[in-house]
């Protein structure tokens, strides 16, 4: 595709220096331009509707019209759109989401920290973290422990826990404190013959033994997304988290668990922790709080985290953190209501009983000449492709993407999968319409395919 001169494509490639694209094809391709969106349906400029099987990035658990957050903001805006919670400031509505989400936690936790990213919440986190280890004068207890396909952020620290190598590459990343360990992908790098148990008990001792080479006693956190998001939609085996655990617990290092994708009743519960039977110290929030209709973000942290923060603030005078924008109260605002609706309407059960009927869709794509295998835990899951002999590795799922957007559905590429994750408002028979349509597109790529090879 090139784009048409002075249309709305050509000044977007002109001006704009977009995430996660390849800027010089950006350049000559523009993108596709979303002008409106309803329920789980998006509009672009031309006026074609496509199904957001993504929830935009994993977030828009209301669909994309949601009166009353619009409503949530104008009111906060008439009343008090910005004030800040520095020195000694507060207001409302930042209180009330902080106790709001204390209340939902799934294990006892002591306070919220607003930010307004994944990213940066992920970043003050390891910030903290080295804080608290120097506040409990054991300075050399700061590396911190990620994992291979982890996705946790694009912020230099947050980026350095991540363990994708697009994210690292040329950006002089990771940081020499952040190591990383396997993924708990079983389908992925489970070896010929290797049982999941005998998989999982492989990665746990990989785990322990980088523990032990590094040194306990520098080690201070690991981070997890209960189930990976960005790397691909990765379920680790059962028994993974909990091994995981009693080996954190034998060196006292810390557990952050990254729920900016899983919170908030993707996996089936409102927590992804309540899913895997994880037990943090620290959990981050973000997306689905305020279904993105406002950048927000959240850390909640537990006693054992918070109190040798607050004993070395008070020593020093002053915690030395925050942002202009930390518990925004208009961003507060949204967000609680956002909540309140998942709530009333129930959106956690809804993706707990559509689960089945979701998953059963996926196993029926994966019988697709051009499909290997599926996964999905509660409303996200993927579509693991059969790669393509003698093209680079995405190539088969790239395809796949293109022609469901040609059939109508917005979804994403990750390596040789592509991920699902609609709207949480999305009913059983709107399931239907985007499997149905991803079934045609997979038709249309392998009677292309087919074509090519009879030349
Ligand atoms: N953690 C996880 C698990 C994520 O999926 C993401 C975003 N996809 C982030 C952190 C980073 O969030 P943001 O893009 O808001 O910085």
């Amino acid at each position: 595709m090139s784009v048409r001169p002075n249309s709305l494509e050509a000044r977007d490639a002109a001006s704009q220096m977009h995430p996660m694209v390849n800027l010089r094809q950006y350049e000559k391709s523009g993108g596709l331009i979303i002008e409106s969106g309803e329920g789980i349906y998006v509009k672009d400029i031309n006026g074609k509707r496509y199904i957001e099987a993504m929830a935009g990035l994993w977030s828009v658990a209301v669909g994309f019209n949601e009166p009353r957050l619009k409503e949530a903001a104008i009111r906060q805006m008439d009343k008090l759109p910005y004030y800040h919670t520095f020195s000694y400031k507060s207001h409302a509505p930042s209180i009330e989401l902080a106790e709001k989400l204390l209340q939902m936690a799934p294990v006892p936790m002591s306070k919220v920290h607003f930010t307004s990213s994944g990213s940066e919440a992920n970043d003050l986190t390891c910030k903290m973290v080295w804080y608290r280890s120097n506040a409990l004068g054991k300075p050399e207890k700061k590396k911190i422990i990620g994992r291979e396909k982890g996705y946790h952020g694009v912020t230099i620290a947050s980026g350095s826990i991540t363990g994708l190598a697009r994210n690292h590459e040329c950006f002089d990343l990771p940081l020499d404190r952040m190591k990383h360990t396997s993924c708990p992908s079983y389908v992925h790098y489970g070896k010929t013959g290797e049982t999941e148990d005998a998989f999982t008990q492989r990665l746990l001792t990989e785990l322990e033994d980088l523990i032990l080479r590094e040194g306990p006693e520098t080690v201070a956190a690991f981070w997890g997304e209960p189930v990976m998001g960005a790397g691909g939609v990765l379920i680790p085996p059962a028994g993974y988290w909990q091994g995981v655990q009693a080996i954190l617990r034998k060196y006292d290092i810390l557990l952050v668990a990254d729920e900016v994708i899983c919170g908030f009743g993707r996996t089936g519960k409102m927590f992804g922790c309540e899913t895997l039977g994880i037990e943090p110290d620290v959990m981050v929030v973000s997306k689905q709080i305020s279904s993105s209709y406002m950048p927000i973000s959240a850390i909640l942290v537990n006693d054992r985290f918070y109190q040798p923060i607050a004993d070395e603030s008070a020593r020093l005078g002053v915690f030395g953190h925050g942002f202009t924008a930390s518990g925004h109260p208009v961003a507060s605002a949204v967000a609680l209501e956002n909540l309140k609706i998942i709530e009333e309407r129930d959106l956690v059960g809804n993706a707990a009983r559509l689960s089945a009927h979701f998953a059963e869709r996926l196993a029926h794509l994966a019988k697709h000449t051009l499909a290997h295998s599926s996964r999905s835990i509660g409303l996200i899951g993927a579509l693991e492709l059969a790669p393509w002999e003698g093209t680079a590795t995405g190539s088969a799922a790239a395809a796949i993407a293109a022609a469901a957007e040609e059939e109508g559905v917005i979804l994403r590429s990750v390596g040789e999968a592509i991920c699902f994750c609609p709207p949480m408002i999305i009913t059983q028979s709107q399931l239907d319409d985007m499997f149905d349509a991803v079934g045609h597109a997979l038709d249309k790529v392998a009677a292309r395919r087919e074509e090519r090879a009879a030349e």
